[in-house]
Formats: C-alpha cells, sequence, structure tokens
C-alpha cells in the first residue's frame, strides 16, 4: 500500500497514512480535530526531490 499524505485544512494538521490507491480520494477523517476538511498532499517522490539543483553551474 502506498503512503499518502495528508493536510486538514481546519487546524492545518499533517499526517500520513497508509491507503489503497483507490482509497486514496476518499473522505478520511484528521487524526487531531476529527473534521473531514482533509486535502491529499502529493507525495515527495512525485515532486523529484532535489532536482533542480544540479543546474546551477552545470554548462
Ligand atoms: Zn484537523
Amino acid at each position: 500500500m502506498p503512503l499518502y499524505e495528508y493536510q486538514c485544512r481546519s487546524c492545518g494538521k499533517t499526517f500520513e497514512m497508509l491507503r489503497r490507491m483507490k482509497d486514496a480520494d476518499t473522505e478520511l477523517e484528521c487524526p487531531n480535530c476529527r473534521s473531514n476538511n482533509v486535502e491529499r498532499q502529493f507525495s515527495t517522490f512525485a515532486a523529484g526531490g532535489c532536482g533542480t539543483s544540479g543546474s546551477r553551474g552545470f554548462t
């Protein structure tokens, strides 16, 4: 199961959750304030990590 990162819009809490892919966008509850106002963040592997630092000084 992939690990997803979520942020609660109500209290700003970020948390990670192991979920099945088909459940990734289903509603879940903030573990901090029990709000359902939670959005999924894109994981670091999708963002590409430190890809931009290599371009400096590279000719
Ligand atoms: Zn919350």
